[in-house]
């Protein structure tokens, strides 16, 4: 059984060859996230051009997503050590002194935050493991207590889970990467660190202004004020990626799963498609087995039929990407099966509107006729991403006329989609369905209002 559940990975200095990219996509991976973060311009352009080269000779749709770097906040350098000691209760200032700090006092570059903070508001640094509380902020300090942590170290993330920073989600880096980005044509960007249903709607209204190419956005959960706004973020989004590295400095980590499952609960409901981010199988970094909690967390992605997993360094730093992502692939097709063989599809009910009916008729006939596949023609994403919202047991073929939209869809579980003009212009459903590998059983069809059951033998 193939793989239901999508792989997105990311591509960075070991996963960025030729070779090791064409492994990586045989091996499974369906969308190539670039981090904005590190690479910008034409350096990751030239990536992008890699891997659509790599999707023609496979002839095997891969969606390219540009992740973009956001308002992570960071403080300054350090006087001469890289760290300092710091105790709980010490007193320890954040100002607009580029001077190198030292264990009283530090840079915070981004002054913007200042506006937002206020007294009693928390700080975290360095992944959580430093706790300060605001004592006082004016325009260029904030006057903070240490809670907890023992060292501070340059340049760490700082992070405020307690804060609306009133600063655009675009940062003017964001600006000069989104603007290189839409050059080349990504399928995907996503947002980081959105806070409110505005971000996604500022950035949509910038790539408007500079392509019409239909891009898609991701939103990123990974800020507390986001969570409390899921519903309407989804909304507006065209996807969501839980980001689990900053959502678990930013929100009590026990909290992490739960959170999780409510956004891939509600993003089914609201038919968007949901990746689950970060630290899958990030021992591989530096070994060739996972951890068992981390094949666990892996299948509990499929379990929970997300529409993708995700890998972070495990596939940028690591030695052997291709292997990780082999990994994951396994993981998944098993899972996968096993959950369509033992378990009952959980969350009719939360699916459940009006809205969502046909595409419960069209899984649910498939369901009953146990079909082999559901073939949609996509002229867009819509009908192909809403069957997968329902998560039939079977995969659906969607033959596409059009490059970006067999791209897009590779986000979606179980769509499997076929770039192929003569075949969606003659609706060929059996060559479709034929080039993903399914020669006998029995198909539903649907091509825009129309639902039909064939046989193919
Ligand atoms: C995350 O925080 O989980 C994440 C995916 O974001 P990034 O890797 O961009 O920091």
């Amino acid at each position: 059984m193939k793989k239901l559940t999508k792989i997105t990975s990311s591509i960075g200095p070991k996963s960025e060859s030729r070779e090791v990219l064409t492994n990586m996509i045989r091996a499974g991976v369906n969308i190539c996230r670039l981090n904005f973060s590190h690479d910008t311009g034409d350096v990751q352009g030239a990536k992008i051009d890699m891997i659509r080269e790599i999707s023609n000779e496979l002839d095997t749709p891969v969606a390219v997503l540009v992740d973009l770097q956001g308002p992570k906040h960071r403080i300054g350098n350090f006087e001469t050590e890289d760290k300092f000691p710091i105790e709980p209760g010490q007193k320890f200032v954040f100002d607009t002194d580029p001077t190198p700090g030292n264990s009283q006092r530090v840079q915070l570059p981004d002054a913007d935050v200042m506006k937002s903070l206020g007294a009693g508001d928390r700080i975290l640094l360095n992944d959580g493991k430093i706790e300060m509380r605001v004592d006082a902020v004016s325009a260029d300090k904030i006057e903070a207590t240490v809670i907890r942590g023992t060292e501070i170290w340059s340049r760490r993330g700082f992070n405020l889970p307690d804060t609306e920073v009133a600063t655009s989600v675009l940062t003017a880096k964001d600006r000069v990467d989104l603007d290189y980005a839409v050059t080349k044509n990504p399928d995907w960007v996503a947002i980081s660190f959105v806070q409110k249903p505005e971000d996604v709607i500022e950035v949509r209204e910038f790539i408007k202004a500079r392509t019409s190419r239909p891009i898609k956005i991701i939103a990123k959960i990974e800020r507390p004020n986001a969570v409390e706004r899921i519903s309407e973020i989804i909304a507006v989004a065209d996807a969501i990626m839980v980001a689990r590295g900053d959502l678990a400095v930013e929100v009590p980590f026990e909290k992490v799963p739960a959170i999780t499952r409510h956004i891939v609960r509600e993003c089914r409901a609201m038919n968007k498609p949901v990746i689950i981010a970060t630290q899958m199988l990030g021992s591989m970094v530096n070994s060739d087995f996972p951890t068992r909690a981390e094949i666990s967390d892996v299948a509990t992605a499929a379990y929970l039929r997300a529409d993708s997993t995700m890998t972070s360094e495990e596939t940028t730093i690591s030695n052997n990407p291709a292997f990780v992502a082999e990994t994951m692939a396994k993981i998944l097709a098993y899972s996968d099966a096993d959950a369509i063989e033992n378990e009952c599809v959980e969350g009719c009910v939360i699916d459940d509107t009006v809205e969502n009916d046909w595409s419960y008729s069209v899984a649910s006939v498939a369901g009953l006729n146990n079909a082999a596949a559901i073939v949609v023609f996509a002229a867009d994403c819509d009908a192909a991403m809403q069957i997968s919202c329902r998560r039939p047991d079977m995969p659906i073929v969607a033959v596409c006329k059009e490059q970006v939209i067999a791209s897009q869809l590779c986000i979606s579980r179980g769509v499997m989609p076929v770039l192929n003009a003569e075949m969606f212009d003659k609706r060929d459903a059996f060559a479709a369905a034929r080039r993903c590998g399914i020669d006998a059983g029995k198909l539903v069809v649907v091509d825009g209002e129309e639902i039909s059951l064939r046989t193919i033998k």
